[in-house]
């Protein structure tokens, strides 16, 4: 094996699913993305955008329409399902209901012809890893939905498989189980170096779980990075908008900066440093953190809302300058720590400056 392949290949892959109605569904389109050997990847993006049918075709559940799918420099997409050294965990769990814990585990070796006492230690030791020793003779059912979840991910990890894929695995456990799985999901991958594809529609579970994130919509990948990369670098108006809060603004772009229509002149050092934009109109993305609104008796914006979230103060302006059209007004978002801050009130005027570096020129 190459040592620089990735674990995962995916090129061009396309797949339509033709409705009863006589329709077409673009679940892929021209899909591709590299997955490096042993890390942590999650797919994101709103419902009925492709991750699954991505997972489907990665797993041989579903075959690509065009494409070809690769693992470790080996072409899998025409493989049979069962020689793929790719395993499942899906939402459902889909334990086996009749058979304990130790026998949902074991059944996967036992169709692959393992030997029953490597078996048994592989049955212990998955066990082990996901905190269940002990319970390997309960049935499923009288287990908790997160130690089902557990039986679910010890079944697939005893397989040692190269890749795990995860379809939204956490999405039925209540929010403080999902944390605490979170960073379990975390350690398993560290501990196991198995290169792991989560999918979800949760923004902060991708933002907390992935080495990279690629951000799904309407069948295509488009943007793949850190999350951090992607939260304040986001390539487009939907990236941006999915992830998190922003604020996209339109303005005109010189050398000297950005004119933006109501809200004033943007010095060019407030945009992030490599941006390269053509000059003339553009959108930028402003995260509301990096957006500072100070009292200002002849400032261009009006509180119009203030809120706290967390720790944080919430503050929504209005700039519209005079005789502009209603329809030039702009909103605006900032979010600063609250405390010590003197709380603005609805009717202040305010002006309105960004941090250095803070805005990014996104696509419409
Ligand atoms: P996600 O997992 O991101 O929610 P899916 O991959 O499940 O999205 O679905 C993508 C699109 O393909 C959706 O519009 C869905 O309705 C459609 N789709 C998925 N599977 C089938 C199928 N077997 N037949 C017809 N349409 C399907
Ligand atoms: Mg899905």
């Amino acid at each position: 094996m190459d040592a620089l392949a990735p674990a995962l290949s995916v090129r061009d892959v396309t797949k339509t699913f033709h409705t009863p109605e006589g329709g077409q569904i673009h679940a892929l389109d021209s899909v591709s993305i590299d997955i490096a050997d042993g890390s942590f990847m999650v797919l994101l993006g709103p419902s009925g955008c492709g991750k699954t049918t991505l997972l489907r075709c990665i797993a041989g559940l579903e075959s690509p329409d065009s494409g070809r799918i690769d693992l470790r420099g080996q072409r899998i997409d025409d493989m049979p399902v069962w020689r793929r050294r790719v395993n499942t965990v899906f939402q459902s769990y889909a334990l086996f209901p009749h058979m304990t814990v130790a026998q949902n585990i074991a059944f996967g070796l036992q169709m692959d012809k393992v030997p029953g006492a490597i078996i048994k230690r592989k049955v212990g030791e998955s066990l082990d890893m996901v905190h269940l020793s002990g319970l390997g003779s309960r049935k499923p059912s009288q287990l908790s939905g997160g130690q089902q979840q557990r039986v679910a991910l010890a079944r697939a990890l005893a397989k040692e498989p190269e890749v795990l894929l995860l379809d939204e695995p956490l999405s039925a456990l209540d929010l403080k189980l999902r944390r605490g799985m979170q960073s379990e999901l975390k350690r398993l991958q560290r501990e196991t170096s198995i290169t792991f594809v989560l999918v979800t529609h949760d923004q902060d579970e991708a933002m907390a779980m992935g080495d990279q994130v690629a951000v799904f919509n309407a069948g295509q990948i488009v943007q793949v990075g850190e999350p951090r990369e992607v939260y304040l670098r986001p390539c487009s108006r939907f990236v941006a908008d999915f992830i998190g809060e922003a604020n996209v603004l339109t303005g005109a772009l010189d050398t000297y900066g950005l004119v933006i229509a109501s809200v004033g002149f943007v010095p060019r050092d407030r945009l992030i440093a490599d941006t390269e934009a053509d000059l003339g109109q553009v959108h930028v993305a402003v995260r509301p953190e990096n957006v500072s609104l100070q009292i200002d008796p002849v400032g261009s914006a009006t509180i119009t809302d203030v809120s706290y979230v967390g720790g944080d103060m919430r503050v929504e302006a209005i700039a519209a300058a005079a005789g502009t059209a209603a329809n030039a007004a702009v909103n605006i978002v900032s979010r600063v720590p609250s405390q010590g801050v003197k709380p603005p009130r609805i009717g202040d005027r305010v002006s309105v400056s960004f941090a250095e570096g803070s805005l990014t020129v996104v696509a419409d």
